[in-house]
């Protein structure tokens, strides 16, 4: 889980899951998604995840290359020599430790036997071409076995459910929808002993600073027992458990919900429910109210008011000609909100509410966190979503994305750093670039708009 100090992993770890496991197919190791550096990246529209397409077994020894990040500590001669001095790397940080009540003991325990996984460095470092869409994402995260299965939970823990709802006022299709996304109700989810790839993390590469405080959580969790070391696997990034806790996040977060003085959120579902429904609550979930709406956008719409900043009541967008398909009401008209368009006017709308930026927490990739409110939908027996996607129009590569940031910056129109990542920024880029030469402000990156921008 991502939350305050790890939300830059989520999308990174949810992919992993789709590729390592969900989805075999489509396990092709350089196609999966890294851990960005800039902490918004990956709130790019779209999140990394591999192409549909047949590929061998990821390899499991490190390439022995530079990694492609250019970092100096990225280097591969870099990551030999921190990899040569992991041993007292590690032994180094028992003072740390200490001061949270790890013992002696317990630190020799758990790290005695640790050495490097030096095959996270390439996973760190990757630079994946992003290749599908945003509604390829969605298609992958929610389908019909996706909705069953979550429906089959609901009814096997309902009683865990009522008494969860009635402690944190978090819903229970929202639970498992994150259960379901995050990892398909714990059949997925990684194998990487957590304390070794945030070791490997804590002294080696370019985000030690970060990964050390992961460690030592991880740590902290053996020594107390909440998690036994042979439960603690998980992605290479260091989530583990059914809904993804980084070890962090599970300090913060985790709670014994069965009553046994552990908190065990990777084979308790009594203690993993009700952590991921502390973990929301605590981010500011507002218990009653959902997470947003598809809409309808009218024709000749002001695009430019498709924007984070622009927060309006489901009444004042109403009154601008925004509506849900099928007549349906705004059951809560004083709810506010701003209107996301991930596909331009071609696609669909949706009215995002302040438990979407709740769910943006848990995993700061846009279609993730869609793809979790629009499970839970379906798990109320909520349709697909009714408008269709512009499934027509061809994906830019990231260096076509690359190149459309630099195009967008050299005629004025700042989209941020040219990473080939297409945000909120970028998104503003286009809509006003596209305003500037009478286009639909939409700010939908399509290949029509590269190649204007090349003319
Ligand atoms: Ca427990």
């Amino acid at each position: 889980m991502a939350w305050n100090h790890a939300p830059i992993y989520k999308a990174a770890i949810s992919a992993f899951l789709l590729l390592g496991c969900a989805l075999p197919a489509l396990a092709q190791t350089n196609r999966i998604a890294p851990p960005v550096p800039v902490a918004r990246q990956a709130q790019s529209v779209q999140p990394p995840v591999a192409p549909l397409a047949p590929a061998p077994s990821p390899p499991r020894e490190w390439t022995g290359e530079d990694g492609s990040s250019g970092h100096p500590l990225m280097k591969a001669s870099a990551i030999r020599a921190a990899a040569a001095n992991f041993e007292s790397c590690v032994a180094g940080l028992y003072p740390l430790a200490a001061k949270r009540g790890v013992t002696r003991a317990s630190f020799d325990k758990y790290t005695k036997d640790l050495t490097p996984d030096l095959r996270i460095m390439d996973l760190v470092d990757a630079q994946p071409e992003f290749t599908k869409a945003f509604w390829d994402y969605l298609d992958i995260l929610v389908n019909d076995a996706r909705v069953q299965n979550g429906l089959e939970m609901l009814a096997k823990h309902k009683a865990t459910f009522d008494k969860v709802e009635k402690a944190y006022g978090v819903d229970r299709q929202i639970i498992t929808a994150i259960w379901g996304v995050e990892s398909n109700y714990g059949t997925l989810g990684g194998d990487r002993p957590v304390l070794r790839s945030t070791a490997t993390l804590a002294c080696i590469g370019r985000r030690q600073a970060y990964f050390r405080d992961e460690f030592l959580s991880a740590l902290e969790i053996l020594h107390r027992g909440d998690v036994r070391p042979e439960q603690l696997k998980g992605s290479w990034a260091g989530a583990f458990g059914p809904t993804q806790f980084m070890p962090t996040s599970f300090k913060r977060f985790a709670v014994d919900f069965d009553g046994d003085g552990r908190r065990d959120v990777v084979d308790s579902s009594a203690d993993m429910i009700a952590s991921t429904a502390n973990n929301l609550k605590k981010d500011g979930w507002v218990s009653g109210s959902t997470w947003g709406y598809e809409v309808i956008i009218p024709k000749g719409f002001n695009y430019l008011q498709a924007d984070r900043s622009h927060q309006k009541t489901m009444a004042e967008w109403q009154s601008l000609g925004i509506k849900r398909p099928g007549g349906k009401s705004f059951p809560r008209p004083d709810d506010r909100g701003y209107l996301l368009v991930p596909a331009g006017n071609q696609g669909p709308g949706f009215l995002m509410l302040h438990n979407f930026r709740v769910l943006m927490k848990y995993n700061p990739a846009e279609a993730y966190a869609l793809a979790i409110g629009h499970l839970s939908d379906r798990f109320r027996g909520g349709g697909a979503i009714e408008q269709p996607w512009p499934r027509h129009e061809p994906v830019l590569s990231r260096d076509e994305r690359r190149e459309l940031q630099e195009l967008l910056l050299s005629k004025g129109f700042d989209g941020g750093t040219p990473t080939g990542r297409l945000g909120p920024k970028a998104r503003a880029a286009v809509r006003d670039y596209q305003a500037s030469i009478g286009l639909v402000p939409d700010g939908f990156a399509t290949a029509t708009i590269l190649a204007r921008l090349r003319r």
